[in-house]
């Protein structure tokens, strides 16, 4: 059975890159007649917006974007994730790293995996890294085909908990994952370079990664991704009609069957029906249309 989900972090309304992500991933599941699962991932208090998670949902709602299944929290969650923790602790895979940003930068930004001998205790407030043994360098994404990365960059013991005590994305994301039961995940390209990395954790807890497949991520005019820190405008319930057909262009899917008066619902229907992964653009980046 397909499940799919999207998983927006609230930090502020959703703008039309993270519409994107949520009628790909709704279509594709929808178009396999799977289950879609939205997940809040509110993992980074100081980082979020009052009231966004709410927002979020009462736009999917009025996208007539309907999730199956209760909404996940991650805020919810650490309990799942020390225990994930712990099993990678007993593989020995985790360590506590007492470096610095400014040392990393200055090392040339990406880490070196300078604390992996030096045995400091995981209990005091440091930074936990997992231990990369065999670090993944490529995998076959559903849209982009074959993707590899440097090996430099993927041998980088990465944060699973950072040094406040919150977990990190790359550990939470996996663990609900697997625990969600997801088959397909659907997401910007901005997350390709995650991907390797969750893999790696994957194997670790001994499970299936989920299928992968990266939408080209939306960018301004001046090529910066679309984002709530550089104030991309949010999406209007208002114009749900015509923001889920820009959705559907920038998708590549066919729009010219969509009568001018559809409801989301039937635009949604019929979108559904034309999905066509083989349609979406083979590419991890591209502006977005001028009316948002
Ligand atoms: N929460 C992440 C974001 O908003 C997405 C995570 C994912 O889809 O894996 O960028």
């Amino acid at each position: 059975m397909y499940r799919g989900r999207f998983a927006p972090s609230p930090t502020g309304r959703l703008h039309f890159g993270s519409l994107v992500a949520a009628v790909a991933s709704y279509l594709d599941a929808r178009a396999h007649n799977g289950q879609w699962l939205v997940r809040i991932e509110d993992l980074d208090p100081p980082r979020e917006q009052p009231g966004a998670a709410k927002d979020i949902l009462n736009t999917l709602e009025a996208f007539a974007l309907y999730w199956d299944e209760p909404v996940e929290y991650q805020s919810q969650r650490h309990k799942r994730y020390e225990e994930r923790l712990d099993q990678l602790i007993a593989q020995q895979r985790v360590y506590a790293c007492h470096c610095t940003r400014k040392q990393i930068r200055e090392s040339g930004g990406v880490y070196q995996n300078i604390c992996r001998n030096r045995q400091h205790s995981l209990k005091d407030s440091v930074a936990l890294r997992f231990l990369q043994q065999q670090p993944i360098t490529e995998f076959c994404d559903q849209l982009q085909g074959k993707v590899c990365f440097p090996q430099a960059q993927m041998a980088e013991d990465f944060i699973i908990k950072r040094k406040d005590g919150l977990f990190a994305y790359q550990l939470a994301v996996v663990s609900d994952d697997i625990d969600q039961e997801i088959t397909s995940v659907v997401r910007g390209a901005d997350l390709l370079d995650s991907t390797p990395r969750q893999i790696a954790l994957y194997k670790c807890f001994q499970e299936k990664p989920p299928e992968y497949l990266h939408i080209p991520l939306a960018i301004n005019p001046d090529g910066n991704k679309l984002s709530k820190q550089n104030y991309a405008p949010a999406i209007e319930a208002a114009q749900a009609r015509s923001q889920l057909v820009a959705a559907l262009a920038f998708l590549g899917q066919a729009t010219a069957d969509i009568p001018p008066k559809a409801s989301c619902e039937e635009i949604l229907t019929i979108a559904t029906y034309q999905w066509s992964r083989e349609r979406v653009p083979r590419t991890r980046e591209l502006p977005c249309p001028e009316t948002t």
